[in-house]
């Protein structure tokens, strides 16, 4: 009886690992697979993002009094002719790299290969004033295929052939993976993170009977949820560095919805975080981008520099973009200031027609710079709007109140005037 009871007991666990209980069919098990297939599928998880609702820009009142940038716009013929004369400069640069050959591709990409990810590279550095230091990037051959980049030393980039060789055929993707990549050494995270750690450590060694329980888990999830908002920056960063280099960032974002596809575990033990919020990351804050402005400063600082060299570095593995000829340091990349990001949020709220973000934004700004007469028009319009969408009278009041006072700051405003004149 024993006996028979543990082979029942054994087929009943068989089956069940296999997925199929005993007294199904396989038509059952099948129709059950299809639902897990309709979440996890890949190709479903690929294009989960695509349908999402993009902004509709409403026609508000705009005299684009508010600069984003700074640039002077380079005409067509003039851009062109700069691009051709820069085209000799590349021609050579890829000869050179064809010369310069070691004919071992076990440990050394193709020229070919170095040269796609040096135009690329080269392009989102001159566009964002980058070249103040040389770049080094390399492309690391991985035989599992791995879909991964990297960075360290503040500008030292690695591409693994995984990642390359699924996106080679997007410029505009990869161009997102290096400005990416980018991102995370000029936000400075690799600094950040040595800190938190360094921090964790620390408690942990000093403070050993206060946080006896203080483990190796627990510092892993408090550093990895910070890690992960420091990805979440690096991807909207890398979108901006990507923009102003005139990439399209509709075919960049193929990027994360490959990666979308990949298997994710969790979120405490990672330090990338969940791949579709990195999607509704990247989608939410393209809201407040200003890519036509981005795009005009990219190709203004193209045209007002030279072509990077670029060579073979003495590692063999990667390339060195050499920097540009000196410039003044202010007129370098800097990261955005608090107040400059939240006046794009404030202009881009006003402009897709989400007049409550705008007013709360615009005031923000104007509790630090409440002698400002552009935000107040800016803020005059928002609640003019606001009054007709509600009806409420308060609005319009606001909106009087707002323009009066920015004609205090600059009564000769032709706009604030025009602006008190209406309401
Ligand atoms: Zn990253």
């Amino acid at each position: 009886m024993k006996k028979i009871l543990f082979v029942l007991a054994a087929v009943f666990i068989s089956q069940t690992l296999a997925g199929a209980w005993p007294w199904d069919d396989y038509a059952s098990l099948n129709l059950r697979e299809a639902k897990e297939s309709q979440k996890y599928g890949t190709t479903n998880r690929y294009f989960a993002a695509t349908n999402q609702s993009t902004v509709s820009t409403v026609k508000v009142k705009d005299p684009n009094l508010i600069p984003f940038g700074n640039y002077k716009k380079i005409d067509d013929a003039t851009f062109k002719a700069k691009i051709s004369k820069d085209d000799v400069q590349y021609n050579k640069i890829k000869d050179n790299l064809r010369k310069n050959k070691v004919d071992d591709y076990n440990t050394q990409a193709y020229p070919k290969d170095f040269y796609k990810v040096y135009r690329i590279a080269e392009r989102i550095i001159r566009a964002n004033n980058l070249d103040y230091i040389n770049w080094r990037i390399a492309i690391r051959k991985t035989t599992d295929g791995e879909f991964n980049a990297g960075s360290s030393n503040m500008n030292y980039i690695v591409i693994y052939t995984g990642l390359y060789d699924t996106l080679s055929d997007n410029e505009d993707a990869m161009a997102l993976v290096i400005g990416h990549e980018m991102a995370h050494q000029l936000l400075g995270h690799g600094q950040r993170t040595a800190k938190i750690l360094r921090n964790l450590n620390r408690q942990y060694d000093f403070a050993t009977d206060t946080y006896a329980n203080f483990d190796t888990a627990m510092r892993n999830a408090i550093a990895n949820t910070k890690l992960q908002k420091m990805e979440y920056s690096a991807d909207i960063e890398g979108a901006i560095l990507a923009a102003r280099a005139g990439y399209n960032l509709d075919s960049a974002k193929e990027t994360l919805s490959f990666i979308n596809t990949l298997p994710y575990v969790g979120t405490v033990t990672l330090s990338h975080p969940n791949p579709e919020k990195r999607l509704r990351n990247f989608e939410e804050n393209r809201q407040y981008f200003v890519e036509e402005q981005w795009k005009l400063e990219g190709k203004y600082n193209i045209y007002n520099s030279d072509v990077l060299q670029c060579n073979k570095s003495s590692d063999r593995t990667s390339i060195i973009i050499s920097r540009g000829s000196a410039k003044n340091q202010d007129s370098y990349y800097r990261p955005e200031t608090v107040d400059e990001m939240l006046l794009r949020y404030a202009y881009k709220s006003y402009k897709n027609g989400d007049f409550e973000d705008a007013e709360k934004y615009f005031n923000k700004l104007l509790k630090k710079d409440g002698k400002n007469p552009i935000l107040y028009l800016y803020l005059s319009y928002t609640y003019e709007y606001l009054y007709k969408q509600t009806g409420e009278n308060k609005y319009l009041e606001e909106a009087r109140a707002a323009a009066r006072k920015g004609l205090l700051f600059a009564p000769d405003n032709k706009y604030l005037k025009e602006q008190s004149a209406v309401l």
